[in-house]
């Protein structure tokens, strides 16, 4: 099964044309819109930001609730409105689900999930007149393609991502995924680690490994412990640091993954394990095929097999026919694990999911009473477990800094998910740092969202003061990520 090749040389000649691209939704998509962005560069193309004026926009959308779907029109909306010549391209899981509302909305073109990895193609054809290649979605999707990356993302994040599997064979009965992203399909271990050397090679120090069912890896090629025989292939490539996993379903968080996890010195400290409900009754009716023993049974011994991990779970409240006693049951479970923080999501009804079917849908006031009680265990939760490490030397992948002139200030994440802002108080003697460094600091203070942290040793590099990196506010908002 190949990696796309994304083809692509605009007409000789032609001015560059100028994209903008807007991602919604999960860590996949995320990593698809990294790939879009480095395949439209290495077309010619001039990558602008989303609220610049651009001739092409393209949002890759997500449906996982209804406000995954309103987020995705309002920027479809938003990009016709910004350019009223500019083609505007929608594509991912909410395109996959309801292209229609989407041309309503003002899209121009409509991709196809399988299809992503022709959309430049697609984009040049229509600006070329040629004929072009129809990617409308059409019956089940595809998960036969993975999207590439070549190296360094050019204006792409500091933390690359790199896709690992696609699709899903869980159905839990509220989740609409399945039906857009297709059935579970691992990329071949020999992509992935010739992508990963790339990126490396490229300039990244840590790569996030995603996917819609990450845990599943080699499953559907009857490997078991496909994931963990990964990671350890990726552990042994030089110069990556950083290996971070993306969510983990509980029931693939195995014995061998801990196990990894409390040997290995690049897999980061930082694992986003999936509760849904604490309650085994709603557990059951979601279909999620695990109980809140086994959940907490392997929370434990993730946290003793990687002292300081940042543990995190997604929430949903407010399931059809979820009781008071048993939102309980999630609180308190929740309550006696070593969580450092959580996602909490109100149920969202997905036409065409069996939960549609379900009685005793809640009332909103209910779910949102609910998921506001959860998102302030969690404020608590995290604050607590920042406030740990005050006074502690930790290491930072440093992803937005500048020139130690005054007012410096550079951004970064530790291994296990602590957001750092590093203030280095107008001392000369402060060293300079810049992205995709890994710098040792320690932190001074901690807030909720945020830690504020002092460089520990200087270790100056003159060939930097000529550099400039500019601190913009949306980096610091992209430092709260963990931010509800
Ligand atoms: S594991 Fe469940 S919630 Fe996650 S994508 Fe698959 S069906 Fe959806």
């Amino acid at each position: 099964m190949p990696d796309a090749q994304i083809p692509l040389e605009p007409e000789s000649g032609a001015p560059p044309q100028r994209v903008a691209i807007r991602n919604i939704g999960c860590k996949l998509n995320l990593y698809e819109s990294e790939a879009l962005r480095a395949g439209f560069h290495e077309a010619g193309f001039d990558v602008v930001d989303f609220a610049d004026e651009a001739d092409i926009y393209v949002v890759n959308t997500c449906t996982v609730t209804g406000a995954g779907d309103a987020d995705s029109r309002r920027a479809v909306r938003q990009a016709t409105r910004a350019g009223s010549n500019a083609l505007v391209v929608a594509t991912g899981c909410y395109a996959q689900r309801r292209p229609e509302e989407l041309t309503d909305a003002g899209a121009g073109l409509i991709v196809a999930n399988g299809d992503k990895a022709q959309l430049v193609q697609a984009v040049t054809q229509r600006l070329s007149g040629q004929q072009e290649t129809d990617l409308t979605p059409r019956g089940r999707p595809k998960t036969e393609t993975f999207l590439q990356i070549g190296g360094l993302v050019a204006g792409g994040r500091t933390r690359g991502t790199l896709q690992i599997q696609d699709g899903c064979d869980e159905h839990c009965t509220y989740c609409i995924i399945p039906q857009v992203r297709g059935v579970s399909v691992s990329r071949p271990a020999a992509q992935i680690l010739s992508q990963a050397k790339r990126m490396v090679d490229g300039g990244y120090v840590e790569l996030c490994l995603t996917g819609v069912h990450t845990g599943s890896f080699g499953h559907d090629q009857q490997q078991p412990d496909g994931l963990v025989d990964l990671l350890e292939a990726l552990d042994q490539i030089d110069g990556l640091q950083r290996i971070r996993l993306n969510s983990i379903e509980p029931n693939f968080v195995t014995d061998a993954l801990i196990d990894f996890a409390s040997t290995s010195s690049h897999l980061c400290r930082h694992f986003h394990i999936p509760l849904q409900s604490g309650d085994n009754d709603v557990l059951r009716r979601m279909g999620r095929r695990y109980d809140r023993q086994h959940y907490a049974d392997r929370i434990q011994r993730l946290a003793v097999a990687a002292p300081g991990a940042c543990i995190g779970a997604d929430v949903m409240v407010g399931f059809p026919g979820e009781t008071e006693a048993q939102f309980q049951n999630t609180y308190d479970l929740l309550d006696g694990l070593p969580m450092a923080y959580l996602h909490a999501f109100s149920y969202s009804l997905r036409e065409g999911t069996p939960a549609q079917r379900l009685p005793d849908h809640a009332p909103r006031q209910v779910k949102s009473a609910r998921a506001r009680r959860l998102i302030e265990w969690s404020q608590q939760r995290r604050l607590t477990f920042h406030e740990g490490f005050v006074g502690e030397q930790v290491e930072v992948l440093i992803e937005e800094a500048r020139r130690a002139d005054g007012s410096g200030l550079a951004t970064g994440t530790t291994d296990n998910y602590i957001r750092v802002l590093i203030e280095d108080g107008g001392s000369l003697h402060q060293p300079q740092v810049r992205p995709h460094q890994l710098l040792n600091v320690v932190i001074d203070r901690a807030r909720e969202d945020v830690t504020f942290a002092s460089v520990l040793a200087p270790t100056p590099d003159p060939s930097l003061l000529a550099i400039e990196f500019p601190v913009t506010s949306q980096a610091i908002a992209d430092s709260m990520e963990l931010s509800q």
